[in-house]
């Protein structure tokens, strides 16, 4: 039998060994891959952001689901925000990567215009994180299209070896990915070495671990729109720890592998069929017959 799956710590020895970015490395192999040259695929990752960014906007305007279940929470950050920058407890960055992945996450839900990274539901996470990285330390567009192909890498690794997909390994492979994701683009955007991208996608993805996907009533609303703000936290810890030189004592190819793992031993009931979890409290129920019965 052949194995198709990718590894992360094999691409991250092959950067470490070049003396070169994450980033570039990854620039370099998709361009080879896809047949462009990297200027053309920074300019794609250009135009994602720009899908990205208006998500965000229309988040904002404070749209509600035809549900009525979510829609209005980022606007209301972003109203503290204007008032208290720093927010209550998490400071500017953190404030805004959970704001910005509330709207962005809100918009999916009013069937907005999103862009799947790697899900629809878990659309939130990277421009959430990319955005308030970018506004933070003043990168340009084109430098975080740079953290987009990252985050791109990432997720193809995690598809080879595992799933991207709640309906087969939990709400951990979409917004667990995500965070992954996010925080291996953010320690790259941050002039973090390989090793360090690799050990922010492996805390990131540890602490995601196990999280199972329960939407309620069938919709990816509740609690799916939180999510995407908490995963973004999460992202962004992962790469101030990794930054800040913390290693996972788990390689990263075998954080992913536990992640496929544990999602072929999560119930069906906790794999986006809403028969379980959240879905099946009291209160889960009782939404799910006022949406069906509306
Ligand atoms: S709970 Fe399920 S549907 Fe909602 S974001 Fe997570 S994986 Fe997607």
């Amino acid at each position: 039998m052949v194995d198709n799956k990718l590894s992360l710590q094999l691409w991250i020895d092959d950067a470490s060994r070049q003396s070169i970015s994450f980033g570039d490395y990854c620039i370099r192999s998709q361009s080879e891959e896809l047949c462009i040259p990297g200027e053309e695929l920074i300019s794609r990752m250009v135009i994602a952001l720009e899908v990205m960014d208006a998500a965000i906007r229309h988040g904002l305007s404070g749209k509600r689901s035809s549900s009525g279940l979510v829609g209005g929470d980022g606007q209301k950050m972003l109203a503290t925000l204007k008032e208290k920058p720093e927010g209550y407890l998490l400071g500017t960055t953190v404030s805004k990567a959970i704001m910005m992945s509330l709207a962005a996450a809100e918009s999916n839900s009013c069937m907005g215009r999103i862009v799947a990274a790697p899900t629809a539901g878990s659309s939130g996470v990277l421009p959430g994180v990319l955005f308030a990285i970018g506004e933070s330390k003043n990168f340009d567009r084109k430098h975080l299209a740079r953290g987009l192909v990252v985050a791109g890498c990432v997720g193809l690794v995690i598809a080879s070896r595992a799933s991207l997909s709640g309906a087969e390994g939990g709400c951990q492979a979409e917004c667990g990915s995500a965070a992954a994701m996010a925080a291996g683009a953010v320690v790259d955007l941050c002039g973090g070495t390989p090793a360090q991208v690799g050990d922010a996608v492996a805390i990131a993805m540890k602490n995601m671990l196990g999280l199972v996907c329960d939407p309620v009533a069938g919709l990816v609303e509740v609690p799916c729109v939180k999510r995407n703000a908490g995963a973004a936290a999460q992202a962004l810890a992962a790469a101030e720890m990794a930054l800040c030189g913390i290693s996972s004592a788990i390689p990263v190819d075998e954080v992913i592998d536990a992640m496929a793992s544990i999602g072929h031993s999560m119930p069906c009931t906790l794999k986006e069929t809403s028969q379980g979890g959240l879905a099946m409290t009291p209160t889960g129920k009782s939404i799910a017959r006022c949406v069906h019965n509306s």
